[in-house]
C-alpha cells in the first residue's frame, strides 16, 4: 500500500479523497460499504476513518441511583481500514488521538497498524470530553498532537518507548496533522496556532489536513500564512457539502467556523431539504473548481455518513 504523500507526489492534478465515521454501535459495516462503493468509481487515493474515543452516560440503576458509565458509541475504526482495504484495494488512513490512550496504549495501536500494512496516520489531539472545560490528557498520554507526531516518528527510527528491545523494526507512519484555516477554537490568535501548527511539521509531520471552511478566501489566507511561517508540506483542503438548513447553524457551532453571507441567504431561501442539497452540491463544486485551479493537492471530503452529494460533486469534477 501507498503513502499519502507519495500519492501526492505522484499525482499529475489534484486527487480526490474523503473521510468517514465509524457505524455506531450495532451498525452493520455492510451499509457503510454499500454508502461508498459509489464513490470508489472516482479512485479516491486514501479514506480516513475517524476515531471515537469513549463518552460518559449517567444510566439510571433499578435502585434509582445514577450510575456512570464509559460508552463507545462509534468503535471500530482499524477494523473498518482493514476491511476497507481487503475490499476495495485502497489506502486507509485511521485517525489517533491522544485522549483516552497512555504512550503506550498509543505504541500498541501503531503495532496493530503496522502489522496490518496501514502506512498512515491523522495524527490528533482530540476534543474536550463532554463536560470538562478544557481537554484532560490522559495519565501517562500525550497532551498535544504534536507529542503525539513525535512518538510516530520515534517509531519510524526504531524508537520505541522501551529502551531494552533488541534491533526494534522501524515503522514507516506517513503522519497527516489537522490545520485550522478560521483557527483552532482554543487558540488565542491565528499566529499562535500557526506556531503550533509548525511545530507538528518540526516533529516530523508530513501533511496537512484543513477543517472544513466554506469560505476559499479563508483557505488561501491560511496557505499563505502557513507559507510565510515556512510551513512547506502539502495543505489538503476539507470540503463538506451542506445537506439540510440546520447544518447552517450546527456545522458553525461545532466547528467554530464562519458561513459566507451568500451561502447563508441562498439556503435560507430553501423550502426543504432536497432543495437545501442542491445548493450544498453547488457549492461545494465551486469551491472544489477555484481550489483546483490554485493546484491543491487533493480535495478531501467530509461525508459524515452521507455519500450522495459527494457523488454528484466528485462526478463533475473527476
Ligand atoms: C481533519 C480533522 C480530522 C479530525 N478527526 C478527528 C477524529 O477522528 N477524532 C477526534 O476525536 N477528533 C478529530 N478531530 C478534532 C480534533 O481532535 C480537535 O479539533 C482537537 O480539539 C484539536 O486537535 P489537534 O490535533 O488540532 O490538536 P493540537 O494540534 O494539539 O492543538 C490543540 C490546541 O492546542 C494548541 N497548542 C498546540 N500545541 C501547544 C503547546 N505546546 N502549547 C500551548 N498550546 C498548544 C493549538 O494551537 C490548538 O489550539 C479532527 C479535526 C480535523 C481538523
Amino acid at each position: 500500500m501507498s503513502k499519502v504523500i507519495d500519492h501526492i507526489k505522484n499525482a499529475q492534478s489534484t486527487l480526490f479523497s474523503f473521510e468517514i465515521l465509524p457505524p455506531s454501535m450495532g451498525e452493520s459495516i455492510h451499509k457503510l460499504f454499500d454508502n461508498i462503493s459509489p464513490l470508489m468509481e472516482f479512485k479516491p487515493k486514501f479514506i480516513d476513518v475517524t476515531y471515537h474515543r469513549e463518552e460518559f452516560v449517567d444510566k439510571k440503576m433499578p435502585s434509582g441511583l445514577l450510575e456512570r458509565k464509559s460508552v463507545r458509541k462509534r468503535p471500530g475504526t482499524v477494523s473498518i481500514c482493514a476491511a476497507l482495504m481487503h475490499k476495495f484495494d485502497v489506502d486507509t488512513v485511521p485517525h489517533i488521538i491522544c485522549g483516552g490512550f497512555t504512550k503506550e496504549e498509543t505504541e500498541y495501536a501503531l503495532i496493530d497498524l503496522n502489522f496490518l500494512g496501514i502506512d498512515n496516520v491523522l495524527a490528533l489531539r482530540g476534543d474536550p470530553i463532554k463536560g470538562q472545560p478544557q481537554f484532560q490528557p490522559t495519565h501517562g498520554g500525550h497532551h498535544y498532537a504534536s507529542e503525539l507526531v513525535t512518538q510516530i516518528k520515534n517509531m519510524n527510527q526504531g524508537t520505541y518507548l522501551s529502551e531494552e528491545l533488541q534491533n526494534p523494526t522501524p515503522t514507516k507512519f506517513c503522519v497527516g496533522v489537522a490545520g485550522y484555516p478560521e483557527k483552532h477554537f482554543e487558540a488565542p490568535s491565528m499566529g499562535s496556532d500557526l506556531k503550533h501548527l509548525k511545530q507538528k511539521i518540526q516533529n516530523g509531520a508530513d501533511y496537512i489536513v484543513t477543517q472544513m471552511f466554506f469560505d476559499n478566501k479563508k483557505f488561501f489566507e491560511f496557505e499563505k500564512r502557513c507559507r510565510a511561517e515556512g510551513i512547506h508540506v502539502p495543505i489538503i483542503p476539507g470540503l463538506k457539502p451542506l445537506t439540510s438548513k440546520s447544518q447552517l447553524t450546527n456545522l458553525a457551532r461545532h466547528f467554530y467556523i464562519d458561513m459566507p453571507e451568500d451561502l447563508v441567504e441562498a439556503v435560507e431561501k430553501c423550502k426543504t431539504d432536497e432543495e437545501v442539497k442542491r445548493v450544498g452540491i453547488e457549492w461545494s463544486i465551486q469551491q472544489s473548481r477555484e481550489l483546483i485551479k490554485d493546484k491543491v493537492p487533493c480535495l478531501h471530503f467530509y461525508s459524515m455518513g452521507k455519500s450522495t452529494s459527494i457523488q454528484e460533486i466528485a462526478a463533475s469534477l473527476f
